[in-house]
């Protein structure tokens, strides 16, 4: 009776399952091709000085523009790039386009890329990151790489030393997506990242929730006693952004100072800012 169960669940799974490995392979072939047709391009995302409100820096988001699907987020594509490997040359067209692009912006304006913890177990790395710093001739410390927690947990002592040799190079190292993970806290003292990115979830009640405005709190005052910057993600109402500056964290960014722009409309935003200022 259970191998006959068996052959039932086996007979209605299967064409699902095989519908879905199909879609993945289409997806796949489709991105190699979308590479190659420089369908992907780099919005970036404002990020203001808690304090003056000035822009100190943008984060560079990828997004596919899909001949039929139209603007594809990168939620819908990452996760297949980090399986199929195909990850290793978006991320370096990503990183090499940043750079450029961050060439032209006034203001010694900083750029901030984030890496998948697929490009990370790459010795090569480091090397890599240099190679197009000359390439693009933007200073090392103009350039901040966001890793997230995720890439701690595959080995300590080689973790410490990848983000050791990249902040050799001169880079900056955020930690993006905090409070997300597992043991934040014993990495954030062992690792030498020079900025926290809190994660919009801990913003999201903010600023009613009691819980949410501890948290923050908290993590704002452990980031400064640890020589750390906070950057506060996903800040989108004026309450929200007066709660996080008046805590003292060090940067902004959210819906509310801008999405995530066009090359060209964050340069326009940036004049724009200028001349209100
Ligand atoms: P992330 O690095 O945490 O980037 C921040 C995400 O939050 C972005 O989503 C941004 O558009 C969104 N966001 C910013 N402010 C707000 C806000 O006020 N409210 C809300 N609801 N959302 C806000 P996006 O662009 O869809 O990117 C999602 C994730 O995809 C990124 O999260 C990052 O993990 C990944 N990603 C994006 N670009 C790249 C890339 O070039 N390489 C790699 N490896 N991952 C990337
Ligand atoms: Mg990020
Ligand atoms: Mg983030
Ligand atoms: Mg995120």
């Amino acid at each position: 009776q259970a191998k006959g169960e068996g052959k039932a669940r086996f007979r209605i799974f299967e064409p699902a399952l095989a519908e879905r490995v199909e879609a993945r392979r289409t997806l796949e072939t489709d991105m190699r091709r979308a590479l190659k047709a420089g369908e992907f391009e780099l919005h970036y995302q404002p990020l203001v000085d808690a304090h003056s409100g000035r822009v100190t820096a943008a984060e560079a988001l990828v997004r596919w523009r899909h001949p039929r699907r139209g603007l594809v987020s990168p939620a819908d594509f990452i996760p297949l790039a980090e399986e199929t490997g195909l990850i290793m040359p978006l991320g370096a067209w990503v990183l090499r386009t940043a750079c450029t692009d961050a060439t032209r912006w006034p203001n010694a304006i900083k750029v901030a890329v984030n890496l998948s913890p697929v490009q990370f177990r790459d010795d090569r790395l480091p090397e890599a990151v240099e190679d197009i710093l000359r390439e693009t001739g933007l200073p090392a410390r103009r350039l901040e790489l966001e890793i997230t927690e995720g890439v701690m947990f595959d080995d300590e002592e080689r973790t410490l030393m990848m983000l050791s040799r990249l902040k050799a190079a001169g880079v900056g190292l955020a930690m993006d997506d905090f409070g997300t993970g597992y043991s934040s806290l014993s990495y954030l003292r062992r690792f030498p990242f020079d900025k926290i990115k809190i994660d919009r979830s801990f913003v999201r009640q903010l600023p009613a929730d009691a819980e949410s405005a501890a948290i923050v709190r908290a993590i704002i005052t452990m980031g400064s006693c640890l020589g750390m910057t906070t950057t506060v993600e996903g800040v989108e109402t004026a309450e929200q952004y007066a709660f996080v500056a008046s805590e003292q964290c060090s940067q902004v960014q959210g819906y509310h100072v801008s999405r995530p722009l066009p090359s060209k409309d964050f340069v326009a935003f940036l004049v724009g800012q200028k001349a209100a200022a």
